[in-house]
């Protein structure tokens, strides 16, 4: 099946059961300055939600679906691999005190099962805390449904959405996996949080649902990877990926009014276009021609020439940065003056053998950046952005979780990728087989037996040469500069149990971290495991 027919059955689908089919809204937010792009399909509907806007009066219905268009960006150095995007379609439908779990489970079932004709694996529904009790309407119209379904219970960190602040609308979701792989997040908005901790049922309740589209399609169409799907060319190696992902974005990015600059939602765009030439020997024009046929009939893409424009400024200065260095201007001036990319004149220098102090460079960039960071530079990769107290902590689990990984199940396994917020840590990682529940047992007690030692945490710079010579992990296809910070995790004897690149922070003694329990453990895609834990 084809991606457009997808697309209208889903739309179609809903449509018949009272649904208003609402058009995808811009990239860019209208009137939310907080947030750079559009990353979930709900975004448009915030106001529905809360009351403040009347569905009924605006469509007609208290029902609606759309195929929302989004951006994200915090996953960027992942993309490249087999599943991870920066553009990307959310499918989803809506409801504003309307229909409630029966009907929302009830569709979702129908169209996996009988529309797409494919086989849910399980489903998981929220298993109940102090706060919230178990979602267990969700899971007798599941077995309802279907009395052989597998029914897995599944804590807050995984199914219980929101609130996004202190206190808002959250509640509980049920998710739909296929193959081990998360395919639909069904929210039901279901309390309202106050300020004081207290979860009161709201008196209009919400549905509010969603399917990554790239996904559904690896799916629908038994493909391995997204890029066998429809709405890529097979591309194979690490680059060709990266230049088809950031071109697609670029030009839904541009279509949607943005133009490249060195501020904010434009300055992104620059570095998605900049990275896609590094990575390309060719000109990206074809790209941008073979995206705009992929989506002929659904998107409306235009680049107006920007990408062209914004590819031959960057290849000039690339070229004129070649031309200052073969002079022998320090790299520091070709960085700042020139924007020549500072990995660039370490690969020319390794060619002609020249020796650059990288020490001084690095102190002189910091210098630098510190004068002339901007929030929106800040914005554009993830990380460990929000330093408090809980995700600090789990920062440092999460190096004690690689090295138990490492200790219990293979030693040659590699971190893929991870995501930290301030209820979990995410980890993906490249591993053959789906872990058993004894070496899931095994990989916690080796760090809860850390966590009990008291061990030291601590932090040394030094050379990348040497830090890579020591073995200290890194992370897959990331550059680092020559002096590097790397984090241990040792006792008195100065036995190391962890050796990390990493930029911080971290607890300084691991006996500051409480419970560790791993949650979840589940595929992303071949190869590629993924576990979500918590410190109780
Ligand atoms: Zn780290």
């Amino acid at each position: 099946m084809e991606s457009n027919e997808i697309r209208s059955r889903f739309l179609k689908f809903f449509e018949a059961r009272g649904h208003k089919i609402i058009p995808s809204s811009s990239l860019v937010p209208e009137n939310d300055p907080s947030v750079l792009f559009t990353t979930a399909g709900m975004q448009q509907f915030k106001s529905y939600y809360t009351q403040e806007k009347n569905a009924e009066k605006d469509f007609g219905t208290k029902n609606v679906v759309s195929i929302q268009k989004c951006v994200r960006t915090v996953d960027i150095d992942e993309v490249g691999d087999d599943t991870h995007l920066t553009f990307f379609e959310m499918l989803g439908n809506f409801s504003f005190g309307g229909y409630w779990k029966k009907e929302a489970i009830q569709c979702a079932y129908e169209f996996i099962t009988k529309e797409l004709k494919l086989t849910i694996d399980y489903v998981s529904v929220f298993e109940g805390d102090e706060k919230t009790p178990a979602d267990n309407e969700s899971r007798m119209i599941w077995q309802k449904i279907d009395p052989k379904l597998v029914i897995k219970n599944h804590n807050r960190s995984d199914n219980f959405w929101g609130p996004t602040g202190e206190e808002g609308p959250c509640g509980p979701t049920t998710e739909i996996y296929i193959n081990d792989v998360e395919i639909w997040n069904i929210v039901f908005n279901e309390f309202y949080k106050t300020k004081e901790g207290k979860y009161e049922q709201l008196k209009i309740k919400g549905v509010d649902t969603g399917m990554g589209f790239e996904r559904l399609l690896v799916q629908v169409q038994k493909k391995n990877n997204v890029y066998k799907t429809d709405l890529f060319n097979n591309e194979k190696t690490r680059e060709e990926r990266v230049i088809a992902d950031h071109i697609k974005t670029s030009l839904f990015i541009i279509s949607d009014g943005v133009v490249p600059s060195n501020t904010g939602r434009g300055y992104v765009l620059r570095r998605l276009i900049r990275r896609a030439v590094r990575f390309s020997k060719e000109s990206l024009e074809k790209i941008v021609e073979r995206n705009k046929k992929i989506y002929a009939g659904v998107y409306n893409l235009d680049d107006k020439g920007e990408i062209k424009k914004e590819e031959k400024k960057f290849r000039e200065t690339l070229e004129r940065g070649l031309k200052e260095f073969e002079k022998g201007i320090d790299p520091f001036i070709l960085a700042t003056t020139y924007g020549f990319p500072v990995e660039l004149t370490l690969e020319l220098a390794k060619e002609k053998g020249i020796k650059i102090n990288l020490e001084n460079f690095n102190k002189k960039m910091a210098e630098h950046q510190k004068l002339s960071q901007t929030s929106s530079a800040g914005m554009f990769k993830g990380g460990l952005a929000n330093h408090n107290e809980k995700t600090i902590k789990l920062h440092t689990a999460h190096h004690l979780l690689l090295a138990g990984l490492q200790a219990v199940v293979d030693k040659n396994i590699k971190q893929k990728g991870s995501n930290i917020t301030e209820e979990r840590l995410r980890m993906d990682f490249l591993c053959d087989h789906k872990l058993t529940d004894e070496e899931k047992k095994k990989v916690e007690d080796f760090v809860n037996n850390k966590i009990k030692s008291g061990l030291d945490v601590i932090c040394r710079e030094m050379p990348l040469k040497e830090a890579e010579k020591i073995g200290a992990e890194m992370e897959f296809g990331t550059k680092y500069p020559d002096v590097v910070s790397v984090y241990f995790i040792e006792d008195k004897n100065g036995n190391q149990i962890s050796k990390e690149f990493c930029g911080g922070p971290h607890v300084k003694n691991t006996s500051e971290l409480g419970h560790f329990k791993i949650q979840k453990e589940e595929a992303v895609s071949a190869g590629v495991r993924r576990i979500k834990a918590v410190l109780l």
